[in-house]
């Protein structure tokens, strides 16, 4: 094995023994949780390497890291997310390679994402992504729409050609009621997810939690977390 590889295998190994002891402690099955590993500011060939390690979800946060290195690994059998804040100019490019993307957060977006999906063919799954500082009405400072904004973005989603409403996404708050209590953050998440189920019994996914927070987005209910400096190592640059 190479130094990169060793490394990339044992970080995984450690994330999936805080996975696996955090759904042990909330009395969830391994299963319930799928881990996404975000791969952004880092290369094609540790993406390579990840997907020999048996990761099979992977996560971008930018359309131009994201769709040359997508093309570098278009042979291994990966799921891609997108999970950053996504300018419409950008949604042609993304509906080429991303399988799901989480940052769904205005009504433009949706209406882009759909007549792009529609002209390649595709079925984009489409997370609304919760700014649990926002006020009512408002956005967060880096995306995401207020709790009160979803039942409508859920129905526009559901009735758009070529996208599929799969649930919810949310990043702990640094601000507002709930900063530094990333705990009742994700269950207030978990609640709005309740809610929409009513409405969209398939939009079962929750994704929250990164490194410094998985096993509280675990003991809370989500069913994806998104996991990037734990497994890749810290990021040079802000990302
Ligand atoms: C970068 C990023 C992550 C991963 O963060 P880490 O702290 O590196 O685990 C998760 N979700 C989103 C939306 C991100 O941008």
């Amino acid at each position: 094995m190479t130094d990169r590889r060793t490394e990339l295998a044992g970080n995984l190994a450690k994330v999936e023994e805080r996975i696996a002891a955090a759904c042990a402690a909330a009395g969830r099955a391994r299963e319930e949780v799928t881990l996404i590993v975000v791969t952004k500011t880092y290369p094609a060939d540790d993406v390579r390497v990840l997907s020999e390690l048996g990761v099979r979800q992977v996560a971008e946060n930018r359309d131009q890291d994201a769709a040359p290195k997508h093309a570098e690994c278009a042979d291994l059998p990966l799921e891609w997310h997108f999970v950053g804040q996504l300018q419409t100019n950008k949604v042609r490019s993304v509906v080429g390679y991303a399988d799901v993307v989480q940052s769904v957060d205005r009504d433009r977006l949706v209406t882009a994402l759909s007549k792009e999906a529609v002209r390649a063919g595709r079925e984009i799954g489409c997370l609304i992504q919760v700014a649990l500082d926002a006020g009512a009405g408002g956005r967060g400072e880096r995306g995401g729409i207020a709790p009160d904004g979803i039942g409508e973005l859920a129905d526009l989603i559901a009735g758009s050609p070529g996208l599929r409403l799969d649930g919810l996404m949310t990043v702990a708050p640094l601000t507002g009621e709930y900063a530094g209590r990333e705990r009742a953050a994700f269950e207030r998440l978990m609640d709005l997810s309740t809610d929409l189920r009513r409405i969209h019994p398939a939009a079962t996914m929750v994704s929250a939690g990164m490194s410094a927070d998985l096993e509280e987005a675990v003991a809370a209910g989500a069913t994806h977390v998104r996991v990037g400096s734990a497994v890749l190592g810290v990021r040079a640059r802000l990302g």
